[in-house]
């Protein structure tokens, strides 16, 4: 059966001091408090992977994750990172097509593609980030929009590869804005995106792809979204900067 994450996305946030505090935070009060069987991912930026990843040592349920990669192996690309560099340094998932990259940083689906692909074969775990922005919303694309984020992103991965893929649901307006899709609205786009899933190659496979959300999810709005059937954990990104929240958050299954 698929599993139960709690990734923390840090974003551009925390010195290399304050990252270590917040990590050891997070795997004492983990130990100590947490009884779920739910992997906990944490994301630092590039800079913090190394310090982070020898504070988890070897916490069984703790995971490191990078935020971004290179869809190229190794060569002149100046600041770019690739998927052996992170391998080497211990990261086990990589987040690819976060809004914020694909905004900013004008990532499209095709390079988003790639750089899945390469996370795979790797050996390396992505995070495929899809959601629709206010607008497409409220003009009733939603369910067009992340299709065919998820088509272009994913599909062209064979049966075998996709097992490997964690997919985040993370509707541009809900990011940052204190505003929480509903645990409806999270449960029907979940839902949809494991039907797609299913139809491309087969229940089976569906029902064993977690699938995350992430906008604002907080520790009073963690359980009832972690307890729709096809929401399978959280990506979170500010409440995972506060310790305390964050394991409060990793308690909610
Ligand atoms: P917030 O939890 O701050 O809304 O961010 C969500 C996110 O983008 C996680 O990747």
């Amino acid at each position: 059966m698929r599993k139960n994450i709690a990734a923390g996305n840090w974003k551009m946030n925390l010195t290399l001091d304050e990252g270590q505090k917040l990590a050891s935070e997070v795997i004492n009060m983990a130990k100590g408090e947490v009884s779920n069987d739910a992997e906990i991912i944490l994301i630092p930026p590039f800079v913090h992977i190394t310090s982070v990843e020898k504070l988890v040592g070897s916490a069984a349920n703790v995971k490191v994750g990078a935020q971004n990669c290179s869809d190229q192996g190794s060569g002149a690309y100046t600041g770019e990172t690739s998927v052996s560099m992170l391998k080497s340094a211990g990261v086990s998932y990589v987040v690819i097509g976060h809004s914020e990259r694909r905004e900013l940083f004008g990532e499209d689906n095709a390079l988003l593609a790639a750089k899945t692909k390469a996370v795979l074969d790797g050996g390396l775990k992505p995070i495929y980030c899809c959601g629709e922005k206010l607008e497409s919303r409220e003009a009733e694309q939603h369910f067009a929009v992340n299709k065919e984020q998820i088509e272009e992103g994913l599909f062209g991965l064979s049966k075998e590869e996709i097992l490997n893929v964690v997919i985040a649901y993370e509707p541009v307006w809900a990011i940052g804005t204190g505003v929480t899709a509903s645990s409806d609205q999270a449960q029907e786009m979940h839902a949809y995106i494991r039907g797609l899933i299913a139809e491309k190659y087969d229940q089976e496979t569906a029902d064993s792809i977690s699938i995350l959300y992430g906008g604002s999810v907080k520790p009073g709005n963690a359980q009832e979204l972690f307890a729709q059937p096809d929401v399978d954990g959280g990506l979170v990104g500010g409440a995972s900067l506060k310790s305390r929240d964050f394991v409060d958050i990793i308690k909610s299954f």
